[in-house]
């Protein structure tokens, strides 16, 4: 290896271990300066776009998997999984339906919430009562086969990168945000809390399914990383069926489906049973007789 090959080696480890939570505070800071200005929505949608964008750049420049950067012929109905569940359908349920109810309801809710905490505090109390619906709505979808039939069309990518992140049957978005979110409406949350806390789990949502190389250490315990998400893609269903945590590990810990053992996850993820190929026999077939 010549100086400079060692060098760029370098660098690469390094940066392979601040990327995350660099890349998650910059994202998080750059919606709270939005929030400050009165454009949150705004800027989380430009900070979203912006971090997909980098993450699409370092999964060129340092990946984690070299054969994940093959096309798997899945790109369109990728696209369109998204746009429904992140264009129309969060579009609709968070910022028009959740954070108008949020306005109406906060001032109203007879002080259950303690909005008198700083913001910070408030979005921690906000992950974790969101995360114990998140947690329990996908431990089900794995473990419950009417709604692995509907969580299948997430997992049935035979690669993990940014471009699949949003990559989930509609019916299995809205579950999640029926799950969460109402909690902390009928508590009171104010809409900057519901804001940073769906923003948060947009965030770690595209960091835990990108291709980037990314060490996290410690985080490993407190936060969904992409190597604990790697192992969550495991054909293995004792692989698989660990890691449920969609932005913290906590519940993950208490109900001891962590996994995280000492070696490299799986490359070859996947599911065991077909999966059509087209968005819209995707959407369809949790509805037929399919065997999933
Ligand atoms: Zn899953």
């Amino acid at each position: 290896m010549t100086k400079a090959e060692t060098d760029n080696s370098n660098l690469r480890r390094r940066l392979s271990y601040v990327l995350w939570p660099a890349l998650l505070a910059c994202a998080i800071g750059a919606t709270y300066a939005g929030m400050r200005a009165d454009h949150g929505v705004i800027a989380f949608n430009v900070t979203y776009l912006a971090l997909a964008l980098i993450l699409g750049l370092l999964e060129r420049v340092m990946p984690h998997e070299r054969t994940w950067l093959k096309n798997d012929g899945q790109m369109l109905p990728d696209l369109a999984h998204t746009i429904l569940n992140k264009g129309a359908a969060q579009t609709i349920i968070t910022v028009i339906t959740f954070m108008g109810i949020a306005d109406w309801l906060a001032p109203r809710s007879g002080g259950w919430w303690p909005a008198q905490w700083p913001l910070f505090f408030q979005t921690a109390l906000g992950l974790v009562i969101v995360e114990m619906g998140l947690y329990w709505k996908h431990r089900l979808s794995h473990e419950w086969p009417p709604l692995w039939r509907f969580h299948a069309v997430h997992h049935s990518v035979g690669r993990l990168w940014f471009f699949n992140t949003g990559r989930f049957h509609v019916v299995d978005t809205v579950l999640a945000l029926a799950v969460g979110m109402p909690v902390l409406l009928l508590l009171g949350a104010p809409r900057e809390v519901l804001l940073l806390t769906s923003a948060i789990t947009a965030f770690i949502g595209i960091l835990t399914h990108c291709n980037v190389e990314m060490r996290c250490g410690v985080l490993d315990y407190v936060f969904n990383t992409p190597t604990l998400h790697r192992w969550h893609h495991s054909k293995k269903l004792e692989e698989g069926n660990r890691n449920y945590g969609e932005n913290l590990m906590l519940f993950d810990l208490l109900f001891r489906t962590f996994h995280n053992p000492p070696r490299r996850p799986p490359a070859d993820i996947g599911i065991s049973h077909p999966m059509p190929e087209t968005f819209l026999r995707q959407l369809q077939v949790p509805f037929t007789r399919q065997p999933l």
